[in-house]
């Protein structure tokens, strides 16, 4: 068989490029995926008589008007609701506002005092030089209370084994909070500093998150093959190993984890070597029916001797439902005790791309060698970033708008 286009992976990247060929008239490509349906982490499911995202917690940013635009005219904006972020953080019992540099204010006077005092010695503040390691950082961001009270349990939570290999080049994604706004905020009693994503978000009225991406699949009709799991790439013969046959095209864009494609013929060894490099964590989403007593869309746990890092109060976010669903680093699952081990669950094997130390040069090498064979790697796995499905849609349209230039 062969096509123009093969697109490896129906997340939200390959859902994006497969409907902008079809819109551009383009009938010579195929989208493969593995599972049943489409959506990747962004999917969604029926539990206790409301949606279920069993990618976690999953809200559509409103910062990229160009990607929901495009978005939109698969889900309308009437059909979502808008909300102002409320997160909170679980610190020793007390529950406070996220980020917690911006929300000290909310602690009895003495914790302010003593964790004004840490955040003041903290290295950034006394003019030490930033360091390259994750764990460094937070000592050198944020000082020793906030590193031990809060961001080293709750990560070592979210990344496991892993938390001692991250850098420190993706921290945009984190909060920034100067040292002069969280004095401010103690002064004024009120949040300063900014959030990096989800200020305000979008989250579907009636449906999960899943549906946007359920519509999106279901628009590339026969160019979608589902319950298609790829094996393998041969360069030299532009063809995509699949366990229904093999499949040449004269592009071929990789959506889905590099680590998955265990059969990679004509690529450099020092290329192999380096994707045997790249790490991941799994992440476990489980349902509980109890409705909780708090406003919040979500909550973070850094208490170590919770399974879990995060609940997402569904009921207030989602219309007409009931209860909470929590996010599990799959390494602590085995934590859950009684009548929990049995409730409804789902596990994500590929859930974080993680930013360790060595990846930034191996992924652009590989990315860079691949390209100039016409294989194009795009999105959380094509990429290995730690990208939100709006980002992922973002970098998926440039990837298209450069092919077609
Ligand atoms: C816990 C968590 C919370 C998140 N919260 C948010 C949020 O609030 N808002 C937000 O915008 N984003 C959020 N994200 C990020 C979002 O899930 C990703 O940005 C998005 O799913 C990336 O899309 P993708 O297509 O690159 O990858 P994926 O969604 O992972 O899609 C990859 C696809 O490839 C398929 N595949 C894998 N291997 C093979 C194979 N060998 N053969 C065929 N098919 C294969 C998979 O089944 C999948 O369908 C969150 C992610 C996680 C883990």
């Amino acid at each position: 068989m062969k096509v123009k286009y093969l697109i490896l992976g129906a997340g939200p990247a390959g859902l994006t490029i497969g409907n902008l060929l079809k819109r551009s008239a383009e009938d010579s490509f195929l989208v493969l995926e593995k599972e049943s349906v489409p959506g990747g982490l962004c999917r969604s499911v029926e539990v206790d008589g409301s949606p279920f995202d069993i990618g976690g917690g999953h809200f559509l940013d409103v910062r990229r008007p160009e990607v929901n635009r495009f978005l939109f005219s698969f889900m309308p904006e009437t059909e979502w609701n808008r909300f102002e972020r409320d997160s909170r953080i679980a610190v020793h019992g007390t529950v406070i506002g996220h980020p917690i540099e911006a929300n000290i204010w909310q602690l009895p006077i003495e914790e302010q005092v003593r964790y004004l005092k840490s955040v003041a010695s903290a290295g950034c503040n006394t003019g030490t030089a930033m360091p390259d390691s994750f764990i460094d950082w937070i000592y050198w961001k944020l000082g020793e209370r906030i590193a031990e009270d809060y961001m080293i349990p709750y990560n070592r939570k979210l990344f496991s084994s892993e938390l001692d290999q991250l850098g420190t080049y993706w921290l945009e994604k984190l909060p920034s909070v100067s040292f002069d706004e969280t004095l401010r905020s103690c002064l004024e009693k009120k949040a300063y500093g900014t959030q990096p994503g989800h200020a305000q978000f979008y989250y579907p009225k009636t449906f999960g998150y899943g549906e946007l991406w359920r519509r999106m699949g279901a628009s590339l009709g026969e160019n979608l093959h589902c319950n298609c799991t790829v094996r393998g790439i041969d360069f030299e013969k532009k063809e995509v190993i699949t366990d229904n046959g093999t499949i040449t095209a004269e592009k071929i864009f990789v959506t889905v984890p590099w680590t998955s494609l265990s059969v990679l013929k004509g690529i450099p060894e020092v290329l192999t070597d380096g994707i045997g490099e790249l790490k991941y964590s799994s992440v476990e989403t489980r349902y509980f029916e109890e409705n909780l007593d708090t406003s919040a869309h979500w909550i973070y746990y850094p208490d170590p001797d919770l399974p879990f890092h995060r609940i997402l109060v569904r009921s207030n976010f989602c219309t007409g439902s009931k209860g909470y669903w929590t996010e599990t680093n799959a390494e602590r699952t085995e934590l859950f005790r009684g009548e929990d081990r049995d409730r409804f669950h789902y596990l994500n094997e590929y859930a974080y791309p993680l930013n360790t130390k060595t990846k930034p040069r191996m992924i652009s090498r590989l990315l860079s060698w691949t390209e100039q064979r016409g294989v194009i790697g795009v999105g959380r796995w094509g990429e290995w970033e730690h990208y939100n499905s709006d980002v992922t849609v973002a970098k998926a349209m440039s990837a298209v708008a450069k092919i077609m230039k």
